[in-house]
C-alpha cells in the first residue's frame, strides 16, 4: 500500500498539472481514493488547484462528510467523488472540471468522440447529462448525493462524462490515468471543434478505440506525467509499483 503522504504529494501535483494544462481554472477538482480505506476518499479544501497544498487535503467518508475537517470549507460538488467511488470499485481517481472545450459538446446534439488517437481514452463516445432530466432549475452545481448518485448512473461503466451547461466528470484506475483522460478530453474537444469546422469528420472506429485503449499502459502515461511535472513545476516521482497509484 502506497503511504499516505506520498498519496497527498501526486494529489497535489495532479492539481498543478490540471491547472498548467488548462483543464481547471479557479474551479475543478481531482481526488483519489484513500489508499488504505476504500470507504474514504481525498480531495482538497475549496481552493483554486494551481494554489492547493499537502495540507489542504481533507478525508471524506464516502456520503461526503468530512472525517477531520478542522473548519476547513470543503468544495460544495465533492458528492461527485463519492457518488463515482460508491458506484465504481474500479474507480481510484475522480476529475471533475469545466475545460472551456468540452462546453459546447453539452449544450447542443454533437458528442465528443475521438478524432486522432490520443483521444482514444476518453471512450468511443462521451454521454452527457442533464441534471434537469431529474431535478429540474438548479443552479446545475451536484450539491448532495442523489445527484452525485444520478451522475455516477449516466458514466455507467465509462471514463468520461458530460454535464450540460456546465463541465465534465472524469474517472481513472490512477490519479495519473485520471488526469490524463482529462487532458486528452479537453484537447480532442477542442480538436474535434476545429475539424467539425472544416467539413465532415471520420472518427475512430469502435474497434480503433478499443486498440489504442488497450495500449494505453503506465509506460505512456508515465511518459506525460514526466512532461507535465516538469511544466507544472513540480517533482518527478517514478510510479509506486506496491501501490494502486
Ligand atoms: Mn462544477
Amino acid at each position: 500500500m502506497a503511504r499516505l503522504d506520498d498519496v497527498i504529494e501526486e494529489l497535489v501535483t495532479a492539481n498543478r498539472i490540471l491547472a498548467r494544462e488548462n483543464v481547471v481554472d479557479s474551479f475543478g477538482h481531482i481526488s483519489v481514493r484513500h489508499p488504505g480505506n476504500p470507504q474514504r476518499y481525498l480531495l482538497s479544501r475549496s481552493r483554486a488547484p494551481d494554489c492547493i497544498e499537502p495540507d489542504d487535503i481533507m478525508e471524506f467518508t464516502l456520503d461526503g462528510a468530512a472525517v477531520d475537517g478542522r473548519e476547513r470549507a470543503p468544495y460544495l460538488e465533492r458528492f461527485i467523488h463519492g457518488a463515482l467511488y460508491e458506484a465504481r470499485p474500479d474507480v481510484m481517481s475522480v476529475v471533475h472540471h469545466h475545460s472551456e472545450s468540452v462546453i459546447p459538446f453539452g449544450v447542443t446534439s454533437w458528442k465528443i468522440k475521438p478524432v486522432f488517437h490520443m483521444g482514444a481514452s476518453i471512450g468511443h463516445e462521451v454521454t452527457v447529462w442533464d441534471s434537469h432530466d431529474h431535478f429540474g432549475d438548479t443552479s446545475l452545481l451536484v450539491e448532495n448525493m442523489d445527484m452525485g448518485r444520478d451522475l455516477a448512473e449516466a458514466v455507467g461503466a465509462a471514463a468520461t462524462v458530460l454535464m450540460r451547461g456546465h463541465g465534465a466528470t472524469v474517472a481513472g484506475r490512477t490519479i495519473r490515468h485520471a488526469v490524463y483522460i482529462s487532458v486528452y478530453l479537453e484537447l480532442n474537444a477542442r480538436l474535434q471543434k476545429q475539424a467539425m469546422d472544416m467539413g465532415e469528420v471520420k472518427f475512430l472506429t469502435p474497434g480503433e478505440v478499443e486498440k489504442v485503449r488497450g495500449r494505453t499502459g503506465s509506460y505512456g502515461i508515465n511518459r506525460a506525467w514526466e512532461n507535465w511535472c516538469r511544466r507544472a513545476g513540480r517533482q518527478f516521482r517514478p510510479e509506486q509499483s506496491e501501490s494502486r497509484l
